[in-house]
């Protein structure tokens, strides 16, 4: 399998690793949004959310906080965007399940990229019920 982050976690390519454990590594991305962007990379090759177990997740969370503590503490700040692709239209770029912490400061002028919308009349009601029936 032709996955960069497997080979990350093989130490097959270099990588600035903050942290690692049986299960998972958190690398800084080397092309961060602000600088300490980490990712945090389960070392099961998962696609993405939808493709990792309930436990996972639950213990992918788990590290993200663990980590977040770490950045928190040691950049000076609270505030940290925590973001996670699914799917290319999602702007997932590698197909290797992994959640981003990207810390924020002051006037960093960094823009997440929600821009919202407004529904026409009647249209919210229709999605409400076309999501509840997805269940
Ligand atoms: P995605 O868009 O899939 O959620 O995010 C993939 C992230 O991986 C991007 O932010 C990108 O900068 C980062 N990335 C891609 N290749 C490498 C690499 O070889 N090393 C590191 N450290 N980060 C990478
Ligand atoms: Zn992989």
């Amino acid at each position: 399998m032709n996955c960069i982050f497997c080979k990350i976690i093989n130490n097959e390519i270099p990588s600035q690793k903050i942290y690692e454990d049986d299960n998972f590594i958190a690398i800084l991305d080397i092309n961060p949004v602000s600088k300490g962007h980490t990712l945090v990379i389960p070392k099961l090759h998962c696609v993405n959310l939808f493709d990792m177990s309930d436990e996972l997740l639950y213990k992918t969370l788990k590290v993200a906080k663990k980590i977040g503590n770490a950045i928190k503490k040691s950049l000076n700040t609270d505030s940290i965007n925590l973001i996670q692709n699914n799917g290319a239209d999602a702007g997932q770029l590698i197909f290797h399940s992994h959640f981003h912490l990207i810390p924020r400061f002051p006037n960093d002028g960094i823009s997440i990229g929600m821009t919202h919308k407004k529904y026409e009349e009647g249209e919210i009601v229709k999605y409400a019920e076309l999501i509840r029936g997805g269940f």
